[in-house]
């Protein structure tokens, strides 16, 4: 049997065991393991480190520790991720927001209040690939005039993003729809009506996905990370068929992986959709927008019909 442990003595035992892996914080992450398994926040591991921990408790956390050290993702343990200050739900089968992602929404949000859309009473948005729901969900949250048409092809995705909206109050702000990149919104008559699309698709050349992280190779969805041979496939379909969604003036914003922007902006500038109007729809003013590390991280241009 295990000796006891009093949560201090816990915690450090986390760190041990989490060293010997090669993550960035153990201490953090075994401090949110031990509140996880005794359902208390980390104020009360500070103010209650010398009570000891029941022998259940004990080996819970420890299973837990080494799950994580095996390189299971802690958000998939704690059943949530942080992200633009909301909390999402996430599990298996979801991709985890990404910090980099912030970016391109706090782009969309200065672009709305700013000087393309201040006007406009209300604001449309579709979101391909929504994944949890972070994108779409931090839109209609920091947005108070924006509809979001949600797309995601995965159930399991969708279950999440749906339950997320459900626990931040946001339902009557978003349309769910399951469905292939925009296929599920042929017919429903948005042409020329939207002002924004936004996505972050999976842009990962297929043959380096087993070059990722172990902890994002192994656990995290394929489909949330496959863009095809060159990474690229799904931004030439979102640039081929998203024109003609947009009205004159709307803005196509994607993120990207840390090569990608020049090859991006090409495919926007060279390929003008297949909407009735398509010869007349080149995006124009495309911008690469770099993420703090100060790699390509985001691209966005406007469709100019003149
Ligand atoms: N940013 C993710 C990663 O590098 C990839 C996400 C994506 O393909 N959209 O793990």
């Amino acid at each position: 049997m295990v000796d006891s442990y009093t949560i201090g003595d816990l915690i450090k035992k986390g760190v041990e065991i989490l060293e010997a892996g090669e993550y960035n914080n153990p201490l953090l992450e075994s401090q949110l393991l031990l509140c996880h398994v005794h359902n208390v926040d980390k104020i009360y591991t500070y103010t209650h480190k010398d009570r000891l921990v029941d022998s259940q408790s004990v080996d819970k956390f420890l299973k837990l520790i080494n799950k994580r050290k095996s390189g299971y993702p802690i958000q998939y343990i704690l059943g949530k991720q942080e992200f633009m200050g909301l909390d999402f739900h996430v599990r298996e089968g979801v991709l985890i927001p990404r910090p980099d992602t912030e970016i391109l929404v706090e782009y969309i949000i200065d672009l709305v209040k700013g000087e393309y859309f201040n006007e406009k009473e209300s604001i449309k948005i579709i979101d391909i690939g929504t994944g949890s729901g972070a994108i779409t969900l931090s839109l209609a949250h920091y947005l108070e005039n924006a509809h979001v048409y949600s797309i995601d092809i995965s159930p399991t995705a969708l279950e999440v993003a749906r339950e997320n909206a459900k626990r931040l109050g946001l339902e009557s702000r978003v349309t769910f729809i399951e469905g292939d990149v925009l296929s599920p919104l042929e017919g429903l008559n948005l042409y020329n009506s939207i002002d924004i699309i936004v996505s972050n698709p999976p842009y990962i050349p297929t043959k380096d996905i087993q070059e990722l992280q172990r902890e994002v190779a192994e656990h995290e969805p394929k489909m949330a990370l496959d863009g095809g041979e060159d990474g690229l496939d799904f931004y030439r379909r979102i640039v081929r068929e998203g024109v003609k969604y947009l009205t004159d003036g709307g803005v196509l914003a994607f993120e990207i992986g840390y090569d990608q922007g020049k090859a991006v902006k090409e495919l926007m500038l060279r390929d003008r959709g297949t909407g009735t109007m398509s010869h007349h729809n080149p995006f124009k003013d495309i911008k690469i927008i770099k993420d703090l590390a100060g790699h390509d991280r985001v691209v966005i241009g406007r469709v100019g019909r003149g």
